[in-house]
């Protein structure tokens, strides 16, 4: 039941009791990705390995991350899932992704294209299978294309279509010839990589392969951003668009909350990447800065705090005494409009526990709402973070590269000999560091976190419950895999990929509805009312051998 608890003892205790119940290798697996987290001392969690088979995992499959996450909230590309229906049908919809409907102005250049609504796939078959569906694949995108004519068609292979070997690159390839429009696949199946991660590595090396930089016609605007890692759940893009918008920023595009093909075909028009989610998009602002000398920065838009320093840095990075100014004005105004609901959030709020154990960057960035309302974060972990994610971007070189990571290409990219244009010369870089500006930094987050919060990566669902048994948190911020097991120990489960039919929660406008939903869930007495079935029933006990 939720209670109050601000117990920040030390807890080794409870990760030796998690661990007792493993067989020996399994728990000597586990222990490494456990830390009892203290930000003063150097730190290193295991990530980015293969869940043990038997555990139940929170991750998804590389096609999830580079289909689903990434591609998925792309209104106007017909994203095909070259695949068994399965594969195309639960990665569909399932994470609120919003965008615009379509417009009645007839000169609206998406021409009303939104085809998010559709799940496309080539329902492979057993004849496919034993035979070869890349004829299956062939018509499937024609039959696309004659139905809805669109800009372009991606093609997401699943894991029976690398074990067949169909050639999703050659039958895209002689499309785009055919049809004369932008057709282009993944080698994204399921087992390539440790979890959805790989996915998204590979559908940034996708987009800036077969899009990005296609379409110089970029808008115009004196201050010109990409927005990298935002998916528009629940609308979180809206909010962010209306805010650049009044504060005169020209979002050029944004990976990929609300996209189109046509934004990310001018991404390197930008001068500033602003990357939020680090795990799932830090690749594509390596490779544009390389590429097109586009620097990148780290921002947080969830949390009022965290978005007036964001939009501060944004401020700082262009240097403008008139966008400084302004972005002051607006931050002043929003935080004094924030700061009437937080308060009274935080007489219901203050001193709770919270737990997030969600994707590669929210389980961080909504530690800051959780701040903003006086509550502890004491336990989170990622699903498919790497040890940067948690440790901060100088582990980089320590990071050993395994068969996995090695599965996966790494770009060669070089300057763009007729785009590359460096934004920011040395010297304005060096100027600017100075006053302690930084570049392509992400500090991770157990820096964030305080000494003995309890940080586990890919939980299991053992270890979820065990945690929740010991911290009794007032609420546990995770998916749907959790939700109802974690309900029925009588905590509220918040979910944190979909929202549940909550958000938008980013900027100023997000952070006001967070606080009044956490003012809701944490403070509502049902919870204490609840009595798991377990408790009534007789349980079976049983022991796993080695
Ligand atoms: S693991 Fe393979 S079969 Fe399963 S959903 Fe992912 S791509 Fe499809």
């Amino acid at each position: 039941m939720p209670t109050e608890n601000t117990n920040f003892n030390d807890p080794e205790e409870l990760k030796e009791e998690i661990l007792k119940k493993y067989p020996r290798k399994v728990a000597k697996k586990r222990a490494k990705s456990m830390i009892t987290n203290d930000p003063d001392q150097i730190q290193e969690i295991q990530s980015n390995v293969r869940t043990i088979p038997g555990i139940i995992t929170q991750r998804g499959c590389t096609y999830a991350g580079c289909k689903g996450v990434v591609l998925g909230p792309t209104r106007d590309v017909i994203n095909l899932t070259h695949g068994p229906i399965g594969c195309g049908f639960y990665s569909w919809l399932t994470r609120r992704n919003q965008t615009r409907p379509p417009s009645e102005d007839p000169n609206d250049k998406l021409n009303g294209e939104n085809y998010i609504s559709y799940c496309f796939s080539t329902d492979m078959q057993d004849e496919n299978i034993v035979f070869g569906g890349e004829k299956k694949l062939k018509a499937a995108i024609m039959e696309a294309y004659d139905l809805f004519k669109p800009k372009a068609i991606s093609v997401f292979s699943t894991c029976p279509i690398g074990l067949i070997g169909d050639d999703v690159h050659q039958v895209a390839k002689e499309a785009k010839k055919e049809l004369g429009i932008n057709v282009f696949g993944f080698s994204c199946e399921g087992y390539r990589g440790v979890s959805q991660s790989a996915g998204h590595h590979i559908a940034n090396n996708g987009l800036l392969t077969h899009v990005v930089g296609r379409n110089d016609d970029g808008p115009e605007g004196k201050f010109k951003v990409n927005l990298l890692g935002e998916y528009n759940i629940g609308g979180d893009a809206f909010v962010l668009e209306e805010m650049f918008e009044e504060l005169g920023i020209t979002l050029v595009s944004t990976f990929s909350g609300n996209s189109t093909i046509t934004s990310f075909e001018q991404a390197h028009t930008a001068d500033l990447n602003m990357v939020m989610c680090h795990r799932s998009i830090n690749y594509i602002a390596e490779m544009m800065e390389t590429k097109y000398g586009i620097p990148w920065i780290k921002v947080n838009f969830i949390g009022a705090e965290a978005t007036a320093k964001a939009l501060r840095k944004i401020g700082e990075y262009f240097e403008d005494k008139e966008l400084i100014d302004k972005i002051e004005q607006y931050i002043t105004k929003k935080l004094g409009e924030v700061k009437v609901v937080v308060d009274k959030a935080k007489a219901v709020t203050s001193g709770k526990l919270a737990m997030l154990f969600v994707g590669g960057s929210r389980a961080h960035s909504y530690q800051e709402l959780f701040k903003e309302l006086e509550m502890e974060t004491i336990s989170a972990g990622y699903e498919f973070a790497h040890r940067d994610d948690y440790e901060g971007r100088e582990v980089l070189p320590n990071i050993k590269i395994d068969a996995d990571s090695r599965n996966i290409e790494e770009l060669h990219v070089t300057q763009d000999t007729e785009k590359f244009e460096l934004r920011k010369s040395d010297d304005d870089r060096a100027r600017l560091e100075s006053k302690g500006f930084k570049f392509s930094n992400y500090d991770g987050m157990m820096a964030d976190m305080k000494k003995n919060a309890f940080v586990v990566d890919d939980i299991t669902h053992w270890e979820t419950e065990k945690l929740v048994e010991f911290f009794k948190p007032a609420v546990f911020c995770a998916g749907i895999k959790e939700k109802y097991a974690v309900q029925k120990m009588g905590v509220p489960l918040k979910q944190l990929h979909s929202y549940d039919y909550g958000g938008p929660y980013a900027g100023f406008e997000g952070a006001v509805n967070f606080y009044t939903d956490m003012e809701r869930i944490v403070g509502t007495k049902i919870w204490d009312l609840i009595t798991p079935p377990w408790k009534g029933e007789p349980e079976i006990v049983g022991t796993v051998g080695v």
